[in-house]
């Protein structure tokens, strides 16, 4: 397969009519506050959406067009790139848009400008290549083990793909390891193929932060927009039940993911969220150029030491972002108005249409 080459889409996106841009997104995910954004800053919306699935966009009216499809995959098909060509869409990737096109597809078939940086969505989807960027960086992430045998402390174990946490669980032996192994196969929340490929790591004791930043490349500018921490069942629910019960019980933790809190930090932890932030940026500058561009979470967990350890990033829209569709305290600061993940994106392509560097911006 040939990989796009990055000038064929900055040709594409010289024969639009820029007055007339379209910001598209696939219909999940999102792509609720990326449309609504669009609209704030001025931009016409298209929303790519499987059949059945328009409601959400229709009642909150965020949608100017519709591209209905069969299947979300079916983003990739060479008529539906047409239609978004001819509208001057921009596509805003986000994590079912990765999910559903593909990588493949989308480095090497997906002909329409988007916005971020194309290259770095396998680099967040495959662990190795997310753990080299994250060390190369300098950030804090949690040690790995490389096999089940070597656990010798509390470890949290995850499942190849992103899974919102399903499959997960928290080991201290190999023979727990094991045990839980076990369970999950009887569940059929992994397969057996899934055994080999599991990735072991320190469990880190702390409460969850996830980041949100937003890297402007037009400014050179890291910007932190936004703070949440995940809902997850059944262990949330879990810590609810006194110790002793919990132990009558017998149940399982699991870590699947069903929703999100907005929060905020102690104030004197900012500057480390800071830092850790222009670290990445630094780093995927380096690795995979044009480097962040846009959206990206950090997924942390702060420990009682107050450590700032970093088990996962997103480099597009994260799903937490869903917590600031209007604002989060952070975006307040820095705009005085009100400003989601999905209105900075907007505003930072109309700033590069206005300044004429839109190229820089788009892959
Ligand atoms: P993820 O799918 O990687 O976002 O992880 C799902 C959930 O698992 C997180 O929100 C945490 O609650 C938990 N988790 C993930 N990695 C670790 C870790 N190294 N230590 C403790 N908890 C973790």
């Amino acid at each position: 397969m040939v990989k796009l080459n990055r000038q064929e889409i900055l040709n594409i996106l010289d024969g639009y009519d820029k007055e007339n841009l379209t910001i598209a997104t696939l219909g999940s995910h999102t792509s609720l506050h990326i449309l609504k954004g669009a609209k704030e800053e001025g931009f016409n919306t298209a929303v790519v959406c499987e059949k059945g699935r328009e409601i959400p966009y229709q009642r909150f009216k965020v949608a100017d067009e519709y591209i209905i499809v069969d299947k979300f995959k079916d983003i990739i098909n060479s008529e539906v790139q047409q239609k978004l060509r001819d509208m001057n869409s921009i596509v805003i990737p986000h994590g079912s848009f990765v999910a559903y096109a593909g990588l493949d597809s989308i480095e090497n078939d997906f002909h329409v400008p988007m916005f971020g940086n194309r290259d770095i969505l396998r680099w967040e989807s495959d662990r190795d290549l997310e753990r080299k960027l994250m060390n190369e960086s300098g950030i804090r992430i949690p040690n790995k083990y490389k096999n089940h045998l070597d656990i010798d402390r509390t470890v949290m174990v995850k499942f190849p793909g992103a899974r919102g946490g399903k499959g997960y669980f928290v080991a201290s032996s190999a023979k727990e390891f094991d045990e839980k192994i076990k369970v999950m196969l009887e569940r059929e929340w992994i397969e057996r193929e899934d055994i080999e490929k599991a990735h072991i790591e320190e469990y880190v004791s702390g409460c969850n932060y996830c980041i949100h930043y937003f890297y402007s490349a037009l400014n050179d500018e890291v910007e932190v927009l936004g703070m949440d921490s995940r809902y997850e069942s059944n262990i949330d629910g879990l810590v609810r039940i006194p110790a002793k019960d919990q132990l009558e019980i017998g149940l399982n933790p699991s870590y699947v993911i069903t929703g999100n809190h907005p929060v905020v930090m102690r104030e004197s932890l900012l500057p480390q969220v800071f830092d850790i932030g222009d670290k990445l940026v630094e780093s995927a500058k380096k690795f995979v150029p044009p480097g962040m561009n846009g959206p990206f979470c950090l997924q942390s967990l702060c420990t009682d030491d107050l450590e700032i350890v970093v088990f996962e990033m997103s480099a597009r829209t994260d799903g937490g972002s869903n917590t600031f569709m209007h604002a989060s305290a952070y975006s307040y600061l820095l705009f005085g108005e009100f400003m989601s993940m999905g209105r900075r994106i907007a505003r930072e392509i109309k700033n590069g249409v206005r300044e004429d560097r839109l190229n820089l911006i788009i892959t």
